[in-house]
């Protein structure tokens, strides 16, 4: 026991520090694919021996700490991580879960999109006006990045069209281009003699930059995935229908999405994106699998740390650690 209990104690000690590298100085140290690895180690340590969980073990916490250079905002909503698989099995277990959970046999409709790898963001719209942005920070409350964020060109600051709620949350990934990672890498290596180890990082060091003007000078771009249109009457009963809403009022939108109502379908999506994802200007590491219906969105609910109603199936990456290897997605 005190054995399983030091193994625990080591695993937290350096998750704890590959995340403060990651999240507070945007200089990871380790691959994703090593901090997934170890962190679904301890996981499953923990889910084995539960006496030894606590409440500040990363296996519980989202996001970090916040930083002290932006205000607080608390969300209205949490602003969660996502549940994720690198296999089938895991895919499958989530179908069973969420069928057990409605107490259903019947399949049930899918939306799949890519899971785009950047920096999680909250812009709150009222009347149609852009009014305030922030970071996921730890789901609770977030950084206020209201002006850093009103320089990413492809968030507009006026919603256009009709019947745009009083008040209207988007939440999506801000990221930068591939293309425009490299020639920011190559100047700073000229310049300060430093570079960005990944376009994720350079996005998070540039939105959370103290000068706003370094954050315009970085061409940053969005993608919405998710809103809340805080109303009791909404026309809209699908995920789907809401993220063509989003596009309409001029929102941002990836097109590479499809409805899905088995998982074959679902497998062959994420086959079809793991073949092109390197042709995509933007990092994915994966695509996000959500239950289409509002209504069994709302009655699948949340756990502590994810939504019940979607997981994300990652790609096995590029550099991922042979370790991995036999937990490789294969379909
Ligand atoms: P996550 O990044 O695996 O997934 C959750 C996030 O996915 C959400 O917050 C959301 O913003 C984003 N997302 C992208 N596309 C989406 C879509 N279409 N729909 C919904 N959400 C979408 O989990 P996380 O909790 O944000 O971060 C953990 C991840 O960060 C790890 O899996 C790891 O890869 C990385 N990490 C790495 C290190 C390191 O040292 N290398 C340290 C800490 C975390």
């Amino acid at each position: 026991m005190t054995s399983i209990k030091n193994k625990i104690d080591q695993l937290r000690k350096n998750i704890l520090k590959y995340e403060y590298f990651y999240h507070k100085l945007d200089q990871p140290i380790v691959s994703d694919a090593e901090y997934d690895y170890l962190l679904h180690k301890l996981y499953n340590l923990e889910l084995k021996n539960k006496q030894f969980i606590t409440a500040d073990s990363p296996t519980q916490k989202i996001g970090s700490n916040l930083s002290n250079k932006f205000q607080k905002i608390t969300h209205f909503s949490p602003m969660l991580s996502l549940d994720n698989t690198f296999n089938v099995q895991g895919y499958l277990d989530f179908e069973t879960r969420i069928k057990k959970f409605l107490n259903v046999n019947l399949e049930i409709s899918l939306c799949c999109e890519l899971k785009i790898d950047g920096i999680a963001i909250s812009i709150i719209y009222e009347e149609g006006i852009f009014i305030r942005a922030a970071t996921r920070g730890d789901g609770y409350k977030g950084e206020n990045i209201t002006v850093n964020a009103k320089m990413i060109k492809s968030i507009p600051l006026k919603l256009t069209g009709c019947d745009i709620p009083k008040r209207l949350e988007i939440r999506g990934e801000v990221f930068m281009l591939k293309s425009d990672f490299l020639e920011l890498n190559e100047i700073s290596q000229i310049e300060k003699n430093k570079s960005f180890s990944n376009p994720r990082n350079a996005a998070a060091g540039s939105l959370r930059h103290i000068d706003p003007k370094i954050t315009a000078e970085r061409k940053l771009m969005f993608f919405c995935h998710g809103c809340d249109f805080f109303s009791e009457i909404e026309k809209f009963t699908t995920h789907y229908e809401r993220l063509m809403q989003c596009s309409v009022w001029g929102l941002p939108v990836n097109k590479e999405m499809k409805n899905c109502s088995n998982y074959t379908e679902v497998f062959d999506f994420y086959k079809k994106i793991e073949k092109k994802r390197h042709v995509f200007n933007f990092d994915i590491d994966g695509i996000v699998v959500k239950v289409n219906s509002l209504e069994l969105q709302n009655k699948l609910g949340f756990n502590s740390k994810s939504p019940r109603w979607a997981i994300a199936l990652k790609f096995s990456s590029l550099e991922r650690i042979t370790r991995l290897n036999s937990v490789k997605f294969q379909v």
